[in-house]
């Protein structure tokens, strides 16, 4: 099925659009270039169950309350109840408001075990953003030391986050959730998070589908210090071969960012084929060993802020790890920094059809 856009609008400041009876669709602003996030309302009797949060500001929880105020209002109840938060992972646009809500309307949150370990993980206030490895790290990617210091500087990520809850429910891939009148099946995937949550309800043919699967963009798939011999790509595959066996392409998928949308499928297709693309352009770059950093640089033809360039490196980074996996491309360590160029068994992704 064709990728086809059944919502002309998007829910505006505090507004409510409904997806189907029982399901709604709300909008929270992000402080940064992609200016919102998705989040989803799952009736539960008299009450909503919450998929994703939003990040933590004052904007977006006095957000909330409005946007509970409406819902609660539409069945002439009084006050708002949330009957639980579901997190489907563990980045702070997904979760930073998990706490905040979980507190504030006692209502107890349910990650898969690896998202919610990573939220209090990274909430920590004395975790080490200088350890010594992770410097290495970055050198060896080749990334100035200008940019190093910068990154090391911020800790973005307890600023973005409400304090995590110290309990939660542990979603397991495979199992089936009862959310009101409905059940839902719990799919997990890996690659850009360690254990991201997706949703599918048979009966209205619904995929909350988080960051896996978004209309337009791909999200971040990262090699980073504190897992440098990560393989991201590879499970990021693996989960899209998953969803694609066990979600059929009639639904309706629901996507964090950009319009619900249906045609599941072809956008599986594409991700693929877009990864499939990057694979063949980076290895077009190296006949000449070139360390990550400046593949990054002449794959990315405009300028980059040093976070927006840690993402960047970082998913070199994920595809290069994925073709030296496959002996497409070899790894030698010149001085501090690693040079990466192909081999002769490498065989393009894509077939070039002239
Ligand atoms: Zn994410």
């Amino acid at each position: 099925m064709p990728l086809a856009y059944p919502f002309d609008q998007v829910p505006g400041t505090s507004e409510v659009l409904e997806i189907v009876p029982g399901v709604k669709w709300v909008r929270s602003p992000l402080p940064i270039s992609l200016n919102h996030i998705n989040c989803y309302l799952l009736q539960e009797g008299d009450a909503w169950c919450i998929v994703d949060t939003g990040m933590n500001s004052a904007l977006a929880r006095e957000q909330w309350q409005a946007i509970l105020q409406i819902v609660a209002g539409e069945q002439n109840k009084g006050a708002p109840r949330i009957t639980r938060i579901i997190g489907t992972h563990h980045h702070p646009d997904h979760i930073g408001l998990a706490g905040w809500l979980c507190d504030e309307y006692r209502a107890p949150l349910f990650m898969s075990e690896r998202e919610y370990l990573f939220m209090r993980t990274y909430s920590q206030p004395k975790l080490r953003t200088d350890y010594w490895e992770t410097q290495q790290f970055f050198t060896r990617t080749g990334m100035s030391e200008a940019s190093c210091k910068e990154l090391f500087a911020h800790d973005d990520f307890t600023h973005m986050v409400s304090d995590p809850p110290t309990a939660y429910h542990r979603l397991r891939n495979g199992m089936s959730l009862q959310i009101g009148e409905h059940r839902w099946q719990v799919i997990t995937t890996r690659g850009h998070a360690p254990e991201h949550v997706s949703l599918y309800c048979e009966a209205l043919q619904l995929l909350l589908a988080g960051d896996q699967v978004l209309p337009k963009i791909t999200p971040n798939l990262n090699v980073g210090p504190t897992d440098p011999d990560d393989d991201p790509l590879a499970y990021w595959f693996d989960g899209h071969q998953k969803l694609r066996d066990r979600v059929p392409d009639s639904v309706l998928v629901l996507p964090s960012h950009q319009r619900p949308f249906y045609g599941l499928h072809a956008r599986i297709e594409a991700i693929i084929r877009h990864h499939h693309e990057r694979l063949d352009a980076i290895v077009a770059l190296i006949e000449a060993p070139l360390s990550v950093q400046q593949i990054t640089r002449q794959l990315f033809d405009r300028e980059l802020n040093v976070f927006q360039n840690f993402l960047a490196v970082g998913e070199v980074l994920a595809h290069l790890r994925y073709l030296e996996n496959l002996g497409f491309v070899e790894r030698k360590q010149v001085a501090d920094t690693w040079q990466f160029q192909r081999t002769p068994y490498y065989t393009p992704f894509l077939v070039q059809m002239n």
